[in-house]
């Protein structure tokens, strides 16, 4: 490998730096540039993750086999009345953001971690790419990563048709102390649980406190509740108690009666244990469900990556494990193949079917959060059943996920 082959990322969050350090484990130079200048551990709330992950962890040498998080052994269906209705053996580690970036971004060199640098556009000639950023610097390199998440800068300049679509449904999440949860209600810490009234759906499960602490009592309850909710009310839930209408309304300025409505909700359509729980949480926030594929991923000597090149539905719940998937396999094409374009032209055929897939899948599954169906006057036998439907189709989606990452992870993990 030629030592002086150098990446420019731009994006420092979770799939930036597994592109960092999977390129520099292959001998490349890697400066990471991201858009904020604090810290990114306090971002983000529980995330679910696969062993195709901890594999990934493993690979750049983070020991990720002790304690990354809250081991859980199965899903549960919590019914109208409340009650355990089905439960599914189908372990998961359940972990928490910060217990990801946090080794990830202090494993890599500070010099090559910029913050606070805001990428606007790239040059390309001679295959060599020039990032220009907010503040009029600029830095050359043989492959320019865009790692920039969802709302990318780098991808609109390459793919301008492409934009996120809206799903027609946002995602409430809220945290709970464990102290703050019933002793009764405890057993919702060794599981993922579900509530599935009408056409909504909600997924909780347990992750470790923000400060990373796993001990029985100290951990957090995570939410995840998905509701219907049209572009009107979505504008609506976006304006601010000064009538300011938000694009994407910053958490603290969500309106106190916007807040209070949503708990009286949880408290109406929610099995009791899990609207005690969202009610007694802290702030709730709100996040709108988008979606997004690109048709192609590499641009000359730009690649695209994570969340930049596709969006999933949370449902499949790989988001992050997609991102190190996607940088394990570009280092292993760029390792494999002296020719970068060569390289980048297998990255993106490999990757390109991946997001596309998750994209697709999650979608088929996310039309089970419907307006139409809270709307129609089911019997409430009819809910149960179809309730139990839903249930069964995400324990089978997450099953044909771990096997999908399953089998990139062993592609990529021995080039
Ligand atoms: C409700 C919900 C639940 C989820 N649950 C899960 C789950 O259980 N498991 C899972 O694996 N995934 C989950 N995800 C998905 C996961 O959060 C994302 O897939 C993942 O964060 C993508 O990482 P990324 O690094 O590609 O992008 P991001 O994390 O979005 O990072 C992009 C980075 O780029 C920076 N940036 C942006 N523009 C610029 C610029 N111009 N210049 C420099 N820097 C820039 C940003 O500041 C940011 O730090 C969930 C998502 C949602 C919304």
């Amino acid at each position: 490998m030629t030592a002086s082959r150098h990446a420019l990322i731009i994006g420092g969050s979770l799939g930036g730096l597994f592109a960092a350090h999977l390129l520099r484990a292959s001998g490349w130079q890697v400066d990471v540039f991201e858009r904020s200048s604090e810290d990114l551990a306090g971002r983000g709330a529980g995330l679910g993750t696969h062993e195709a992950l901890i594999q990934m962890m493993r690979r750049i040498g983070i020991d990720a086999d002790t304690a990354l998080g809250v081991d859980t052994h199965s899903y549960i269906w919590i019914d109208s009345r409340g009650e355990v209705a089905c439960e599914l053996p189908l372990p998961r580690v359940m972990t928490a953001w910060s217990r990801l970036y946090r080794p990830l971004k202090d494993g890599l060199p500070a010099r090559h971690y910029h913050a606070g640098k805001s990428f606007v556009s790239a040059e390309q000639a001679g295959g060599r790419v020039t990032a220009l950023f907010a503040d009029g610097t600029r830095a050359a390199g043989d492959l320019l990563i865009a790692a920039d998440g969802a709302r990318s800068t780098v991808r609109p300049l390459l793919l301008p048709q492409i934009k996120p679509s809206y799903a027609g449904y946002i995602a409430w999440r809220t945290l709970t102390r464990e102290a703050e949860v019933a002793a009764a209600d405890r057993m919702l810490f060794t599981r993922n649980a579900f509530c599935i009234p009408g056409g909504e759906l909600a997924v909780s499960y347990p992750v470790p406190a923000r400060d990373g602490d796993l001990r029985p009592g100290k951990r957090d309850y995570n939410i995840v509740w998905y509701r219907p909710t049209d572009s009107a009310a979505l504008a609506d839930l976006n304006t601010d108690a000064a009538g300011r209408r938000h694009e994407q309304i910053p958490p603290p300025l969500i309106r106190p009666d916007v807040i209070a409505a949503a708990k009286a909700d949880a408290r109406a359509l929610l099995a009791p244990s899990i609207a005690e729980i969202f009610a007694r949480g802290g702030r709730p926030i709100f996040q709108p469900i988008y979606d997004l594929a690109s048709p192609q991923l590499v641009f000359g000597r730009i690649a695209l990556l994570g969340d930049a090149a596709f969006v999933a539905r949370p449902h499949v719940g790989a988001g992050v494990t997609k991102a190190a998937l996607d940088a394990a396999c570009l280092a292993d094409a760029l390792t494999a193949n002296e020719d970068i374009d060569a390289a980048l032209a297998d990255y993106n055929d490999a990757r390109q079917r991946a997001g596309a897939w998750a994209v697709a899948r999650s979608r088929e599954f996310g039309a089970c959060v419907s307006a139409e169906v809270s709307r129609s006057r089911l019997s409430a036998a009819e809910r149960d059943r179809r309730s139990e439907r839903v249930f069964r189709e995400y324990a089978t989606l997450h099953a044909e996920v771990r096997e999908w990452t399953k089998r990139a992870a062993h592609s990529v993990a021995s080039p």
